[in-house]
């Protein structure tokens, strides 16, 4: 019967951290205990403010359809945190709320991408750009970079990398998995390097805006040529630490809103009721009322650049936003354990999982083989006992 599957879905593949959660899985219920540093997701409750704000909408009998793309005052709220946080002017009928930025993203890729088109990703990218990609049938363009070039395409990368057939870009800043960051300078290179392609569109990922150390969040968007041609993406699952509660968004040209709420009509429609009240509470919040989260996070990522930074055989770059450290492994490629060889990022990752017992991904799940992500929400007592583990399991490779 799976011959009634559709091309389509037999070619979709499935994330590679699979066979890792498996593997922790199968660990974990034989009694060890896996320290997690795999997990893309804030280890913090969401804040009181906003949950008072959802059991408000439950009160008030926000139990009914919504309009497809969000309340109006929910809209509206989000405008006003683009304008305060991006200097963007975004006017309701510009916006579209969704089930997550991964709907957000799917919509943009399934209203744009014709079959064929080529589509730009710097790599280490976000896992899902790709499948998405592929699943519209497009063709990844992926731009390799190094922990030397800070994980930063070049305005000559670019360059070199678009077609006739180019349709898109698509990037994150702060980026996951490498925490780097494109500043205004750097923003600057890449929308020079476009303004001779006016036929490129662009999706910005901005859902780890708020989760930053080192430099301010630039959205490509605000830069000039770029608004009209710009996509920019973002939620309130890493920020807020609601991951659960499914709200991504977006701002962008009114067509292609117009476009993904049409996709959204068909698919879903508009995102839970009951999210989309509490979300009006947090997109209106100052980032002042999540910086102890921040605040945590940087004390986590001090920690991380001390210890798993100089572990034997990584090499790593202080990342500037999100909550992962991206190291490059390489080093230790080739190196045994027994009789067995660590030939790659992914023998690499299931080695720490096997014998160090602590969980991460591999690179090559990013685009970016020869490294591997460690998350660091997680606790600096489960952070500290992780480095020991490693060294560990490092140290045991000859
Ligand atoms: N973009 C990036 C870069 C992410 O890391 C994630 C979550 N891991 C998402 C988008 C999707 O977030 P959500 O669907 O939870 O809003």
């Amino acid at each position: 019967m799976t011959d009634l599957l559709s091309t389509r879905v037999k070619a979709l593949e499935l994330p590679m951290t699979i066979e890792m959660s498996k593997k922790s899985r199968e660990l974990a219920a034989k009694g060890i205990d896996v320290i997690s540093l795999s997990l893309g997701e804030p280890d913090f409750d969401t804040p009181d403010f906003i949950k008072e704000a959802a059991i408000q909408g439950i009160r008030d009998n926000y139990s009914h359809y919504m309009p497809v793309p969000g309340y109006n005052d929910l809209r509206e709220a989000i405008a006003g945190k683009f304008k305060r946080d991006n200097n963007l002017e975004y006017g309701i009928d510009q916006i579209v709320v969704s089930t997550g930025a991964k709907q957000t993203l799917a919509n943009l890729m399934l209203s744009l991408i014709e079959p064929g088109d080529d589509v730009i990703v710097p790599a280490p990218y976000w896992v899902s750009y790709v499948g998405m990609i592929e699943f519209c049938e497009g063709n990844p363009v992926v731009i390799p970079t190094t922990v030397e070039s800070g994980f930063r395409i070049t305005p000559e990368q670019l360059e070199a990398a678009i077609t006739p057939k180019t349709k898109l870009m698509v990037f994150s800043s702060p980026n996951n998995p490498s925490g780097a960051m494109y500043s205004q300078e750097d923003l600057e290179g890449i929308a020079a390097v476009l303004r001779n392609h006016p036929d490129v569109f662009i999706i910005s990922d901005e859902i780890y805006e708020h989760i930053r150390y080192t430099t301010d969040h630039v959205s490509i968007a605000s830069i000039e040529g770029m608004y009209d041609r710009t996509a920019t993406v973002n939620g309130l699952s890493k920020g807020f630490a609601m991951t659960g509660w499914r709200i991504g968004y977006m701002g962008c040209p009114a067509w292609l809103a117009k476009a993904c709420d049409k996709i959204q009509s068909q698919f879903t429609s508009g995102t839970s009721s009951i999210s989309q009240r509490a979300a009006i509470a947090a997109v209106a919040a100052k980032p002042s009322e999540v910086q102890y989260m921040v605040d945590a996070f940087a004390s986590r990522r001090k920690l991380m650049i001390e210890t798993f930074g100089t572990l034997p055989g990584f090499v790593t770059r202080n990342p500037d936003g999100a909550f992962y450290m991206f190291a490059d492994i390489t080093a230790l490629l080739g190196k045994k354990f027994g009789d067995v060889v660590i030939e790659n990022d992914l023998d690499l990752s299931m080695y720490f999982l096997t014998e160090g017992h602590v969980s991460s991904v591999p690179g090559s799940a990013f685009g970016l083989p020869g490294h591997v992500r460690f998350s660091y929400a997680a606790s600096e007592e489960d952070l500290k006992e992780a480095h020991r583990r490693l060294e560990n399991a490092i140290n045991q490779l000859s």
